[in-house]
């Protein structure tokens, strides 16, 4: 029987034998029985070694295409629905975005996934089963709303598992339930992404807003991804989640371990457990306890688990780094504080470097720092980055364990981020260089052979301009906004944060809308497009947005500016809205402050998609510009040497930029201007100003000028089209090193070794 034979009789009987009578919600579930059901065929016992991979988020976006893909049944089952005058993508629109993360480090969580699964690694993810994602972000007088963001229908993809655990905290226990999510490899084996949850959860007690009664721990515990911790029982409640996710993880390794054979004392051969940013860390006092309770001596279960955890660091920002004070975890795992002082005093005893402490003379204790010195490997997510650990963050534990420390640069699937997002290109790329690149990703170099093509170059701006159509249609739909496809899309969307500087573009923006205002016009019209969520408690965050919703409602609405300049902030920015904007993306913002990015892996989507970089020499866009050359990538501002310079000398002022350059200050006033504030909210816009001429602590004006002067040579090389075509193709094709089956391959060849 072929594929298509089977597929047809599954869904026919999934479907009451009624395939055309189906609904395309009645169709959506049976595709995802179907898809469940072909991916459990999948699933292997095989391999010794599992890698358990534990972070807090896994924004895993939708899944049905991509598992459609992923077990090769992509096209059949679109020609099947076809056949009975049905649209695939209509079908997939149905579904819920399960946001169960912030942005990067949750994203980059379920690349990994996808990855370990379509390179045949035993290794599964943990995490929990948050009942609403981040919220839901809507735009109401020019400012961010906040909403509940359910994604849990009556069918879903999640498996009720058998495993439960009693979760014991400060005075009182709590029992949880394991839920599965099924992880298909791409044309491979299927892992799984074990989710916990905890019985008691009530979705009854959200208020309004995305309020809700903090303190009712057994009924809140799972229903938000990261609550609100501008008070100490948010705060609390990270805390009481971050146990609850680790102790359940621990439960579940020890068991699968011992299942496999293991005696716990040879645990490190059964297990590798990467924990990802600081939230999981408790696993390791937690797997301690346990190990304890199974009889094993202290000092031999701390030798254990210290050969088992190995942990990546994914910022240098010092308020990212988590330190809870000893206060809370009194409260919420007393049972954990004996064993976390004892490793405190073990460290203590042989170091006497206060850098090095795990508890602190204000009695916070710190996260990351227990994990360094218990943990076998180190890793930072992008060269750049991880030099910046070892030479100046973390520089006094790379003094004392230099063979922990190891760079991994970060990386995305391209199974979704070319194959299902960018169904046109990755058609081309086949014909052209044929399929290899699917699975191995440096095959994308093959491209390079057709870079004085024209048919390949004219090509690539057909399917660019295609993908600017849809997403033009797109918002069109969703936000009622008129795009002209023939100008040029320049985004930046990621997560609103002052670092990542969504406020230097959108000073540039109003540069720009000064500057047609006063009759010069640029060669082409320039369509500005943001999408970003600020966390609900970020103050100055929230006033950027602000300050760009404003920027648009005035600048779209000025008929002498609007045919030349637009400005559109996409609303609730999420993996399925990214899927839209990245392919249809000319200029990719990438102008976070040197130093501060991490890695980026927006910054490889818009690459691999053939959108040029406009960016700053910070963290992997530092390995872009060494791929393809410096005339295919516009890198402006000061180096991370210079910026760190100023940090540590305290010597940035910004005030001296915005008095020494007009173009800033006209910048920087128009935001206090009678224009603005007759659309806007005084006190943010005020704030803001405030804000950037007597702060700035992520130097905005620093980089002001060279950003001002890069972006307009980028928009005058743009008008070349042939050329900027071959930039666009080199881009492509240079992009195969920043695929995550690369990166996986470097945790396992170096950390993980299954
Ligand atoms: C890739 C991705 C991110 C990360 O973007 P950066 O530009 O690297 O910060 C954030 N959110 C979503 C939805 C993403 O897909």
């Amino acid at each position: 029987m072929n594929q298509n034979t089977r597929i047809r009789e599954k869904l026919e009987r999934l479907c009451c034998n009624n395939l055309a009578a189906c609904t395309d919600r009645q169709l959506y579930e049976a595709l995802l029985s179907l898809t469940n059901e072909m991916a459990e065929e999948k699933e292997s016992k095989e391999g010794k070694k599992k890698v358990y991979y534990i972070s807090a988020e896994f924004l895993i976006g939708k899944l049905l295409s991509n598992n459609l893909i992923n077990l090769g049944i992509y096209e059949e089952v679109k020609e099947t629905l076809a056949q009975y005058g049905k649209e695939l993508s209509a079908i997939e629109e149905l579904e819920p975005e399960p946001s169960l993360g912030n942005g990067g480090l949750g994203r980059l969580a379920a690349c990994f996934l996808d990855s370990m699964a379509s390179l045949g690694m035993a290794g599964d993810g943990v995490g929990l089963n948050y009942h609403y994602g981040l919220f839901l972000q809507s735009f109401q007088n020019n400012l961010q709303k906040e909403s509940p963001n359910p994604w849990l229908e009556e069918k879903n993809w999640l498996v009720k598992t058998d495993a439960t655990y009693p979760i014991q905290f400060g005075g009182f226990t709590v029992q949880s339930r394991m839920y599965d999510i099924l992880v298909t490899g791409f044309e491979n084996r299927t892992n799984r992404l074990h989710l916990f949850d905890v019985e008691t959860v009530d979705e009854s007690i959200v208020g309004e807003g995305i309020s809700f009664d903090k303190e009712d721990i057994a009924r809140n515990l799972t229903l938000f991804l990261y609550p609100d911790d501008s008070d100490d029982a948010g705060r609390r409640l990270r805390v009481y989640q971050q146990y609850f996710m680790v102790s359940n993880a621990a439960r579940l390794i020890l068991d699968e371990c011992r299942a496999k054979g293991s005696n716990l004392y040879d645990l490190p051969e059964y297990a590798a457990i990467q924990i990802n940013d600081t939230h999981p860390s408790m696993v390791i006092p937690e797997l301690i306890r346990l190990l304890m309770e199974e009889g094993i001596p202290m000092s031999k279960a701390i030798g254990i688990v210290s050969k088992t955890c190995a942990y990546t660091n994914h910022t240098i920002l010092a308020e990212a780094l988590e330190k809870w004070p000893m206060d809370y975890l009194n409260q919420v795992v007393p049972h954990l504080m004996p064993i976390i002082r004892e490793l405190d005093t073990q460290v203590k005893e042989k170091y006497s470097q206060k850098e090095l402490a795990i508890i602190d003379e204000n009695r916070l204790v710190h996260m990351a720092n227990m994990d360094i010195h218990y943990g076998y490997s180190v890793n930072g997510v992008a060269y750049l980055h991880t030099e910046i650990l070892k030479n100046n963050e973390l520089n006094h534990f790379y003094k004392i364990y230099p063979e922990k420390f190891n760079n991994k640069t970060n990386g995305i699937t391209f199974r979704r981020w070319l194959m299902h997002c960018n169904h046109e290109l990755a058609d081309f790329l086949n014909e052209r260089i044929g399929t290899g690149w699917q699975k191995d990703a440096e095959e994308l170099a093959r491209l390079l052979d057709y870079r004085s093509d024209s048919a390949v170059r004219n090509r690539l701006l057909e399917i660019k301009q295609g993908n600017k159509r849809r997403l033009a249609a797109y918002l069109k739909a969703t936000q009622g906004v008129e795009l002209d496809v023939d100008s040029v899309f320049d985004i930046q969307i990621k997560r609103l944060h002052e670092y990542k500087r969504q406020q230097l573009n959108a000073l540039y923006v109003i540069h720009k809308y000064l500057e047609i205002k006063g009759g010069k016009r640029p060669a082409r019209p320039i369509t500005v497009i943001f999408g970003a969520k600020a966390a609900p408690a970020y103050v100055i965050a929230k006033d950027i947005i602000h300050l760009i919703l404003c920027l648009e409602q005035v600048i779209n609405n000025d008929p002498a500016v609007s045919p030349y300049l637009k400005v559109v902030m996409v609303e609730n920015y999420n993996v399925t809205k990214a899927e839209q904007l990245i392919p249809a993306c000319d200029i990719s913002e990438q102008i976070s402050l040197a130093s501060k990015e991490a890695s980026g892996t927006g910054n490889m989507k818009f690459m691999l998609n053939g959108a040029v970089t406009l960016g700053t020499m910070d963290g992997a866009n530092v390995e872009i510009a060494q791929l393809v050359g410096e005339e295919n990538i516009y890198i402006f501002g000061e180096s991370s040497d210079t910026v760190i310079e100023h940090y540590k000398k305290a010597d940035y002022v910004s005030k001296e930029y915005y008095e020494a350059n007009e173009d800033i200050q006209e910048a920087v006033d128009f935001i206090v201007s009678e224009t603005l504030l007759k659309v806007g909210q005084r006190e943010n816009l005020t704030r803001l100003h405030r804000e950037l001429i007597s702060k700035d602590w992520f130097m905005t004006l620093l980089d002001y000028e060279s950003y001002a002067a890069k972006k307009e040579e980028a928009l005058a090389d743009y008008e070349d089209r042939q050329s900027w075509a071959e930039k666009m193709l080199v881009n492509t094709a240079k992009a195969g090193f920043f695929s995550s089956d690369r990166t996986i391959a470097e945790y396992n060849r170096d950390i993980w070794q299954v």
